[in-house]
């Protein structure tokens, strides 16, 4: 029989229980046993869960307080020496202070985290030096195996591979490469892979996505000597090996090669996989897991299709080396489908969240086993309802087409290059040379949460909301002209989050209620649901920057998402390509664009922060995806008049990879964050000579530290030398939205006075 498997369930819990009790404990409000017994409570739920919708075989280990790559870590006692002192990192003090560091007098600063492959899901990177010492520290995953036996799951431990635990961290030693430490590492897991074994377990995953990127030889190698090293040991256990988000590609056969049981492929990114793994040849003793139902998004996986694909793994192999799964572990998607009252029934019967994808999975091993009678009736809603999707006039809007259709060359392209752009606007805006300005967002306090709350539960008229909003326009307008910045914002008081308020207001876009995705640690976010094709039925914006334009003479910067950032933080439809969707936005934004230049708006920002993380993980396929985005932002942002100064903003990445793209958006200024990696962006402008204005963030806005102003005038020397005093402007790294007024008000103070200084230099 083909087995059913889940490769990881999201822990937040449905109602963000882990949120709630995480931040109790951090408010002092719950102590460590309770927190445990919240996180025990979530755990059972969800394990139970899976066995009632009749997944056979049971992730244990997918759950963490705060995040996966830092419970590998803590799990080999891979810590930096400076936490020691904290104690041990499977204890809360030392766990959650390697997380987010620790405040006050000799305080510590939290581990650095990025994304997770070409997820919007950050890791905590684990710090690598020659002092490193493994050390296992086994007793918190042995003790949820346990847990999990107790309430009957058919447990399989789930682990971050050696070489992906290695390769996803950093070293902080000058010339040590992580995987230097492979031949320390390698005992401790396989001391740990004896103690699974010891306490019941029968199956490991052992996940090694490091896989779906383009690998060195060095990773090749140690991939090889780890799974060598790691057979010889524990040999009552079953490996299951995984990776997911790409293509095995060319090192398939390698992975093929490998000394496991179980080989799992992520067939909804990579469906060539499987026909590429049988050519190069299964090895007799290994079993295939067949990622069928797609773990990144939320759309109803088609049956049918499937299960032919389930079937032409049979017909190779045989029905016993078949594994049933999702694609990749369910942490990317919502939790229940069920739990949306306020999504309307067609929309609703076109979607699946975890829960709802776990039956799809054992409907689907059922029905590979017993032959689709063997699940009729859930068969034939799920054709029902794919028709119903398929023929639904809500997917498309032949005005949108046309209009796509029609695009020209012309539209993509401003009107004159950017040097004879800048000329018109610097008669139409008139600023000092390095001008200051801010990112967009300012402080959000108690008092604007919870007007926005008051709104949503229909407490406020719409009046009443717009008025309390426009007050805080107004008093942003005034400290902006009190501190002497010389291109202002409205502050963005009207938004909660810079893509749900969007996604709010296009046509083709749905909300959900209870859609949470966990970002980092206890922070979730809840992406739109783009469904259909994408229109903006009336302006989004143009009524606030109006506002704040009419009360002062100084210029005031519109505030706009980008088309790729809006895709990339949206579950983006499945029946058409990515660049599709993306441009559909971009002409909505465009449309926007439009209304505030007539409304007045001298400039116009189009904030891309996920422009790099949408990137392709394998390179080869990094072009095509730089072109369509790169058209799509053009397309959002050529429809102005050449007066019209178009910005954007990026962040939250390395850029240096991107540089030429960032250029060829042709934006006439970019402000970028550079503060946090010590203006290390400057290196790549340097090498390559950015041809518009740019303002690299002079101080990081995501600490509460004030700078003071001789350190950013060093900063902005520093970056006056690279890119030269006439292309630059004066700003912070990003959106003071997570700040307070008392942080953020003196901050902005110094970096005026220290763009007056260089200025004057
Ligand atoms: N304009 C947005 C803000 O200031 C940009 C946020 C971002 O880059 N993530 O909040
Ligand atoms: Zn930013």
């Amino acid at each position: 029989m083909a087995t059913s498997l889940n490769l990881g369930f999201p822990r937040i819990g449905a109602r963000r229980e882990l949120k709630r009790a995480t931040e109790d404990y951090w408010a002092g409000r719950l102590d460590a046993a309770g927190l445990e017994a919240a996180g025990a409570q979530i755990r059972a739920e969800h394990w139970r869960l899976q066995m009632a919708a009749g997944i056979e075989s049971i992730p244990v280990g997918d759950f963490s307080f705060y995040d996966q790559v830092l419970d590998a870590a803590a799990l080999v006692g891979a810590v930096p020496e400076r936490y020691r002192a904290l104690g041990d990192a499977s204890e809360f003090p030392a766990y959650f202070a390697l997380a987010r560091g620790v405040g006050g007098e000799g305080g510590l600063a939290p581990l650095e985290m990025t994304k997770w492959f070409d997820t919007n899901y950050h890791y905590i990177v684990p710090e690598y030096a020659r002092t490193t010492k493994f050390r296992l520290q086994s007793a918190r995953l042995l003790g949820q195996l346990r847990e999990a036996q107790g309430v009957g799951a058919a447990a399989r431990p789930v682990l971050l591979g050696p070489v992906s635990l290695l390769r996803l961290g950093k070293s902080v030693d000058a010339g040590l490469d992580p995987l230097d430490l492979l031949p320390q590492l390698l005992p401790v897991y396989a001391e740990l892979l004896e103690e699974l074994q010891a306490a019941g377990a029968s199956f490991v995953q052992i996940d090694e996505p490091i896989f779906a990127m383009d690998l060195t030889d060095a990773e090749r190698a140690a991939l090889r000597t780890s799974y060598a090293v790691l057979r010889e040991g524990a040999t009552g256990l079953r490996v299951l090996l995984a990776s997911y988000f790409a293509s095995y590609g060319d090192d398939l056969p390698l992975a093929l090669s490998l000394p496991v049981d179980a080989l799992h492929l992520d067939l909804v990114r990579a469906p060539q996989d499987l026909k590429a793994a049988l050519r190069y040849g299964v090895p007799q003793s290994m079993q295939l897991s067949l990622g069928v139902v797609d773990g990144r998004n939320i759309w109803r996986t088609d049956l049918r299709r499937a299960l032919a694909v389930l079937e032409e793994g049979r017909q190779a192999l045989s029905e016993e080396r078949i594994l049933v799964a999702p694609s990749c572990s369910l942490l990317h998607v919502p939790i229940d489908l069920d739990l949306e009252m306020g999504l309307d029934p067609e929309l609703q019967g076109w979607l699946s969240f975890a829960n709802q994808k776990l039956s799809e999975v054992t409907v689907l091993a059922a029905a590979l086993s017993g032959g689709e009678e063997a699940a009729a009736q859930a068969f034939e809603s799920n054709e029902r309802q794919r028709a119903l999707r398929e023929a639904s006039p809500r997917s498309v809007d032949p005005a949108v087409r046309k209009r796509l259709a029609s695009l020209k060359e012309a539209d993509g392209r401003r009107q004159s290059p950017g040097a004879a752009r800048r000329k018109v606007q610097e008669e139409r805006l008139p600023l000092p040379p390095l001008p200051t300005t801010t990112i967009g967002s300012f402080p959000q306090t108690e008092e604007l949460r919870s007007l926005r709350a008051r709104k949503r539960r229909n407490e406020l008229s719409q009046e009443e909301y717009e008025a309390g909003i426009r007050a805080e326009i107004a008093r942003v307008i005034r400290l902006q002209e009190e501190i002497g910045l010389d291109l202002l914002v409205h502050g963005e008081a009207e938004r909660n989050d810079m893509v749900e308020y969007f996604g709010e207001q296009l046509e083709g876009f749905a909300a959900t209620q209870n859609g949470w995705v966990q970002s980092y640690g206890t922070r979730c976010v809840k992406p739109p649901i783009i469904f259909g094709d994408v229109h903006r039925p009336q302006p989004m914006t143009v009524r606030w920057s109006a506002y704040a334009q009419s009360l002062t003479t100084q210029p005031v910067k519109g505030m706009l998402t980008g088309p790729v950032t809006i895709l990339q933080w949206s579950f983006a439809r499945d029946d058409q390509p990515r660049e599709l969707t993306a441009k559909q936005i971009a002409l909505a934004i465009r449309d926007e664009v439009q209304d505030l230049e007539a409304a007045g708006i001298r400039a116009i920002q189009i904030d891309e922060p996920a422009f790099r993380e949408g990137l392709p993980l394998r390179a080869a396929e990094r072009e095509d995806y730089l072109r369509w985005a790169t058209e799509a932002f053009r397309l959002a942002t050529s429809g102005v008049e050449d007066e019209t100064q178009i910005h954007s903003h990026m962040c939250y990445s390395e850029f240096n990879d991107i540089v030429e793209a960032i250029a060829a958006l042709d934006a006439d200024v970019i402000s970028i964050e550079a503060a946090r990696s010590g203006m290390e962006l400057l290196e790549a402008f340097s090498r390559f000579s950015y041809p518009n204005e740019i303002g690299p963030g002079v101080y990081d806005i995501h600490s509460p530290r004030v700078p003071d102003k001789d350190e950013m005038v060093k900063a902005l020397r520093a970056a006056a030398g690279v890119l030269g005093a006439g292309m630059l402007w004066v700003n912070p790294d990003c959106g003071l939205k997570t700040r307070r007024f008392e942080e953020a008000v003196p901050a902005l103070r110094n970096m005026v006075a220290a763009a007056r200084q260089v200025r004057e230099e």
